[in-house]
């Protein structure tokens, strides 16, 4: 059975103070709230060991926003997957799309990562997902279809059951925009019959396929309702826990 899922990407957002009084603020609405779904959040990696140290990590899981392809060494300012999993975490992002975008990440590279994560027991969490020009140009399952079979395919299907998939069209990250329903549950159904036809029917109805962009309380219920739709990556919105909260009970 896939797990539903909400997961909070904070970005560069917050200073540590605030980003530990938010962690309490949303561990202490947690406690007395029903929920149907698994809770990620991923601070700064500044942040994330303390952040574990004062939340509930049976109720919210802390994951990384990003590790370096590289086990150690002469790689200044990088953070790698061991040092990611010394703070506590058990996740990390991988691929998003800014990544992509501001840092060059490559597909080659998000497949070394997500070795390197799941070597160390922790879940990779994949970001795929088209810019505005390759969905207007009507190219879009080429370029997810392409991003999901290099970052993953390469793994054995005990490998790729670890990993949570993250669909985010660029062009609805922080502008608002939300993909209706029925864009979201299209390529949603699309990457879920693509993960079947690698690794069968069972990996692919087991897979966790996260939307993120522009979701907020007010469309989660609707997003999430759809058949293939199994939780949300969650920006801006994760930053307050009011509506990371109604985000969360949304399913
Ligand atoms: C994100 O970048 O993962 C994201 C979904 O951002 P936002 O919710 O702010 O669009």
């Amino acid at each position: 059975m896939r797990k539903n899922i909400v997961a909070g990407n904070w970005k560069m957002n917050m200073t540590l103070p605030e980003g530990v009084a938010l962690a309490k603020e949303l561990n202490e609405k947690l406690k007395s709230a029903e929920t149907n779904c698994d809770v990620i959040i991923a601070p700064p990696f500044t942040h994330l060991a303390s952040i574990v140290a004062v939340v509930d990590t049976n109720r919210i899981k802390v994951a990384a926003q990003t590790c370096s392809n590289k086990v150690s060494g002469a790689f200044t300012g990088e953070v790698s997957p061991d040092m990611v999993k010394s703070t506590g975490a058990t996740a990390v992002i991988l691929g998003h799309s800014e990544r992509r975008q501001f840092f060059g990440v490559t597909d080659e590279q998000v497949k070394e990562k997500v070795d390197l994560v799941i070597e160390r027991g922790m879940t990779p969490i994949v970001c795929i997902g088209e810019n505005l020009e390759q969905r207007e140009k009507g190219i879009y399952f080429d370029v997810i279809g392409t991003q999901v079979k290099k970052a993953l395919f390469h793994l054995n299907p005990d490998d790729f059951r670890k990993v949570i998939l993250a669909y985010e069209p660029v062009w609805a990250i922080g502008t608002g925009k939300t993909a209706t329903a029925e864009q979201a549950e299209e390529v949603h159904s699309f990457v879920r019959k693509l993960i079947a036809s690698q690794y069968g029917n069972q990996v692919a109805d087991d897979t966790t396929i996260l939307y993120g962009g522009s979701c907020k309380p007010s469309n989660a219920r609707e997003l999430f309702s759809q058949p293939d739709v199994d939780g949300g990556l969650i920006g801006g919105a994760s930053l307050k826990a009011d509506d990371f909260m109604g985000i969360i009970t949304a399913f």
